[in-house]
């Protein structure tokens, strides 16, 4: 077996369908978000900003967020030293977990080592606290939640993209007296749509059914005290369970769920992937807390950061840009071809100073191919009009369909 040839392969294989990445290194300043200094293969540099980054609301450089990791890495040292079982549970981890689940308004939570992990370990898990589980699933659910149903080995149906409809029509189909659970997200990253969180609610309450929603995009985002759309919404009681993350918005790193006691106390109990691994550094835990609390206590975080989504879409329609349907802060523009979006998100970094990755199949539909913007409150009108500028020459020059889809 030539076994360096089947890896080269592979690698060719991922080469040949488009799909082979290429990951800009970047060095971030803080205090200078969201501009950052790249790095080319050659060695040589080149200062730009960064458009695609979700630490949506630059809490990665917050000193309210620095100060209390500084803190905790000179009152406890650098990691834990354990499983939360052995030795891993520092106070801030247990500050944390009740800081989440306040945010909430629920009664537990519990931290995983990213969100990711999160999503993998609680709902495969699921599937063996509730023998003959059916799990409902969102066809457009992240890789993370797939993961977790799929390891589950458990029943699972698939409904089309936030299709209450055909939720329903699956949820009749399935027995009356089989446990089930909806897994959904609020907000859909690739397109920035948002699920009808009321409408899911009603439906499981109906067909007998717990609801488990990744709200990953939306904590720290929506809602009065940054709990997520279930909180904008008045919905979040009657969702069981709420997975969220602490690298996007709060800007730090770790993933949680936050749920009723005796859910999470299971969960806890059962979990492969939250008790087998050492538990997350307390200098991450200390600054998620600081972090919760200050996006908690300040709502106008919120406001800046929606006018400026608003404000970019608004300056790209006006430029004729083809800026797609998004009712939340992420700002997707179409390109429609693999070849050209990566042509154009090079050239954008490399003559412009722009940084913005390239989004293709199998991450979204062949055909819609687009560039994803995610404009934080460090986002100036000075940056957005040398964006639109940019954007406007390489439209021209790469001859792309922009509004009402004729190309220029
Ligand atoms: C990023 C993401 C996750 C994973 O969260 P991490 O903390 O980055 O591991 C889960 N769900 C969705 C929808 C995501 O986009």
């Amino acid at each position: 077996m030539d076994y360096k040839a089947a890896f080269r392969t592979a690698v060719e294989q991922v080469r040949a369908e488009g799909r082979y990445r290429v990951f800009a290194d970047l060095k971030r300043h803080r205090g200078d978000f969201p501009r950052a200094t790249w790095t080319r293969d050659d060695g040589s540099a080149k200062d730009i900003v960064v458009w695609c980054s979700n630490d949506y609301l630059g809490q990665g450089q917050n000193p309210v967020v620095l100060d209390a990791m500084h803190a905790a890495i000179d009152a406890n040292g650098s990691g834990s030293g354990g499983t939360r079982n052995i030795s891993g549970t520092t106070h801030h981890h247990v500050e944390l977990e009740a800081e989440l689940a306040d945010l909430h308004g629920k009664n537990a939570a519990l931290l995983f080592t990213s969100g990711y992990v999160a999503n993998e370990a609680a709902l495969s898990v699921l599937y063996k606290i509730l023998p003959g589980l059916i799990i409902f699933s969102d066809e457009l659910n992240h890789a993370s939640m797939i993961a977790g149903i799929r390891n589950g080995g458990g029943q699972r149906k698939i409904f089309r993209h936030n299709d209450l409809e055909h939720l329903e029509s699956l949820l009749a189909a399935a027995p009356v007296d089989a446990p089930k659970l909806i897994a959904f997200e609020s907000v859909y990253s690739m397109d920035g749509d948002i699920a009808d969180l009321a409408g899911t609610v009603a439906l499981a309450k109906t067909y007998g059914a717990m609801t488990y929603l990744d709200e990953v995009h939306a904590v720290g985002l929506y809602g009065p005290r940054g709990a997520g759309v279930a909180e904008r919404d008045g919905v979040m009681a009657e969702i069981d369970i709420i997975e969220g993350t602490l690298g996007k918005a709060f800007g730090v790193m770790g993933g949680y769920i936050a749920a009723d006691a005796e859910i999470v106390d299971a969960i806890r109990s059962y979990a492969s992937g939250f008790i087998f691994t050492t538990s997350l550094p307390p200098a991450l835990t200390a600054g998620a807390v600081a972090s919760v609390r200050y996006l908690k206590a300040h709502d106008e975080v919120r406001v800046i950061h929606q006018e400026r989504a608003e404000t970019l879409k608004k300056m790209f329609r006006d430029a004729g840009l083809p800026v797609m349907p998004s009712v939340s802060h992420i700002v997707p523009v179409l390109v429609g071809d693999p070849v050209h979006c990566k042509m154009v998100s090079d050239m954008l970094l490399e003559d412009h100073g722009v940084y913005v990755q390239p989004i293709n199949y199998p991450t979204v539909p062949r055909g819609t191919e687009r560039l994803r913007f995610t404009p934080t409150p460090f986002h100036t009108d000075e940056m957005m009009r040398d964006l639109v500028g940019a954007m406007e020459k390489l439209w021209a020059h790469c001859n792309i369909a922009r509004l009402g889809g004729v190309a220029a």
